[in-house]
């Protein structure tokens, strides 16, 4: 609608509203500008006011006289001024009066012209510099807008940021960064309407906030906002501003987190500084208990921790520092267990940090886009090496890897998968594909297209960490999977103190309900693998049976078990 506004604008004359009562003055301005500009005329204040409702996305400007008869033109400017409707047309004010001139600036006037008239340049061009400036101003503004929110987006608001940095170097500033818990959550019970709306008063209450704290604020994405004032003891006060008065139906479902990096290191770059905030608010994601966190010094040595994992990475590649050791998985539904496949699960040997887990680094590769080729080096192992034992050893094990959520976005990941099994020679069916269940929950049809995909390919899939990604049931009975994996820790609870199993049994029934077997991970004890198999589990994972081992390792395993088969 705007840009037609503009586009319009353009290739017409523009369009002037003309209010004086005095036929002679009228006609003065008619003969100065009728060549330039698309003029309309009004001798009298309350015709004036209907007509610029009217007409309001069409006039470029307004000429008001300053005596009118019925509505004082003051009073008129004061009334367009305080409508968000035509605040922004600009007014130029003629008047005889020139004591006038200020007050009227103080009301929202653009410009004065005073009368008698000046020549017809002097009145065209004060007219024209007029109407582009403000031309000029709503572009500007139109850039540096947020347009859902009418927020600063975030590219202004770090460089009006760094302004404040400049003019201010002493001032003591806090970032902070405020997020929606689980906002995707009441766009789907409300609404996406309901949700913009929700972002708008949040934002509305913001603003209102900054104005009394001499900060700034903006949207940075979805249902992420960021702020940077001066520095405040009580940041509190900012939290229950933007968390209260929401309506009764939503006040105990819409949940905010404040993350807070206080008192800013200047010599970093702003978006790091956010970053720090970010980070402290990540902290209490999803936690009921506390809405406000503080960036301290454990999360800053985790920061820069982390970043030496970042930077490390390449040469990790390189270096061939990532190592891929395999976990057995049993069938247990028969007499004995029989070996069924292996898990591939990464480590790090670093060479200063020493063995490092997965689930350290692969999190935080998922953030910074280096899982893919991570995974992409622990994939080509996994192929390589099925080869090499199915050609040197003579054992055939179909090994699955995990794939990242991340991944799942890579677009060209069906045809890499192809491209890797047909150099190493080897069969999607010895090559399984872990998916963990919260990537169906996040982006349920383009996840759903890709393992499709994938599966009419011939991989089997299975569904990692089934429990904690909260599919509902009506998803999970139209999820293309072959295989559901119980996530660790219903085990974990189930054998805890009382035992109590009944949260495995619904899911193992749930499987079988979808047609596809279970597999048990983190499984330690011959307790759990005999309840397990009670209730009709068919594979298991974990210490009882063996630890992920090293492929050298792994392989005597295999030998063994290949031996004890044939006697
Ligand atoms: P996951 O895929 O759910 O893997 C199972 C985890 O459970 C592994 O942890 C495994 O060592 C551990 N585990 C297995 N049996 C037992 C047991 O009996 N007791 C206990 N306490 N733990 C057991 P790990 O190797 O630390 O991996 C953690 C997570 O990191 C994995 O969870 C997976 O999500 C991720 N990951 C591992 N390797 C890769 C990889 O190559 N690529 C990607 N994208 N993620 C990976
Ligand atoms: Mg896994
Ligand atoms: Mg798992």
């Amino acid at each position: 609608m705007k840009k037609r506004d503009n586009f319009y604008k353009q290739n017409t004359k523009q369009k002037i509203l003309i209010v004086d009562d005095e036929m002679i003055n009228r006609e003065i301005l008619r003969q100065y500008l009728e060549n330039d500009y698309d003029l309309l005329m009004s001798e009298d204040g309350q015709q004036a006011l209907d007509l610029i409702k009217e007409k309001k996305t069409e006039l470029s400007l307004i000429l008001l006289d300053l005596m009118l008869p019925s509505i004082s033109g003051k009073e008129i400017l004061k009334q367009l001024k305080n409508d968000p409707e035509t605040e922004k047309i600009p007014v130029i004010v003629m008047t005889a009066d020139n004591d006038s001139e200020v007050e009227c600036l103080e009301l929202g006037a653009s410009d004065f012209i005073s009368k008698p008239y000046p020549s017809n340049a002097v009145v065209l061009a004060r007219i024209h510099k007029t109407i582009e400036l403000h031309e000029k101003n709503e572009t500007l503004q139109e850039t540096e807008r947020d347009s859902l929110t009418g927020l600063y987006n975030k590219e202004f608001f770090f460089r009006y940021a760094q302004q404040h940095d400049l003019y201010h170097q002493d001032e003591k500033m806090d970032a902070i960064l405020l997020n929606v818990n689980r906002f995707h959550m009441i766009n789907e019970r409300f609404g996406r309407s309901y949700g913009d709306d929700l972002l708008r008063q949040i934002a509305a209450k913001l603003k209102k906030i900054m104005i009394d704290k001499e900060g700034i604020v903006c949207r940075r994405d979805a249902d992420t906002f960021m702020i940077y004032c001066p520095h405040l003891d009580n940041n509190k006060e900012i939290y229950n501003a933007a968390a209260s008065g929401f309506d009764k139906e939503v006040e105990n479902i819409v949940r905010l987190r404040m993350g807070v990096y206080e008192n800013v290191d200047k010599s970093i770059d702003l978006e790091r500084r956010f970053d720090r905030a970010k980070a402290a608010a990540d902290t209490i994601r999803n936690n009921f208990n506390r809405s406000i966190a503080v960036y301290d010094t454990a999360m800053h040595e985790k920061e820069m921790y982390n970043e030496q994992l970042i930077e490390g990475f390449p040469k990790a590649v390189e270096e061939k520092q990532f190592e891929v050791y395999y976990q057995p998985k049993f069938d247990i539904q028969n007499e004995i267990p029989i070996l069924s496949s292996a898990e591939a699960l990464v480590r790090w040997k670093h060479p200063e940090l020493g063995m490092i887990s997965p689930g350290v680094f692969v999190p935080l590769f998922e953030e910074n886009g280096l899982v893919l080729d991570m995974d992409n080096y622990v994939w080509t192992e996994v192929v390589e090496q099925i080869n090499d034992w199915k050609n040197r050893i003579g054992i055939t094990v179909p090994v699955s890897v995990n794939v990242s959520r991340v991944d799942m976005f890579e677009i060209n990941l069906v045809e890499r998968f192809k491209e890797l099994l047909k150099k190493y020679d080897v069969t999607a069916k010895e090559f399984l594909l872990e998916i963990t269940e919260s990537a169906y929950t996040e982006d349920a049809n383009q996840i759903i297209e890709i393992v499709n995909d994938l599966r009419s390919i011939g991989f089997k899939i299975e569904m990692d960490d089934f429990g904690t990604g909260y599919s509902s049931l009506n998803m999970i009975s139209s999820l293309p999977i072959d295989a559901l994996k119980i996530d660790m820790g219903f085990v974990r609870n189930a054998f805890n103190n009382g035992k109590d199993t009944r949260i495995l049994e619904v899911i193992i029934d749930i499987a079988k309900y979808l047609g596809v077997p279970t597999i048990a991970e983190g499984v330690e004890t011959k307790e759990q693998v005999e309840a397990l198999k009670e209730m009709g589990c068919d594979i298991i994972q974990g210490y009882f049976f063996s630890k992920p081992l090293p492929a050298a390792e792994f392989e005597r395993f295999l030998i063994e078990k290949k031996k004890q088969l044939e006697a």
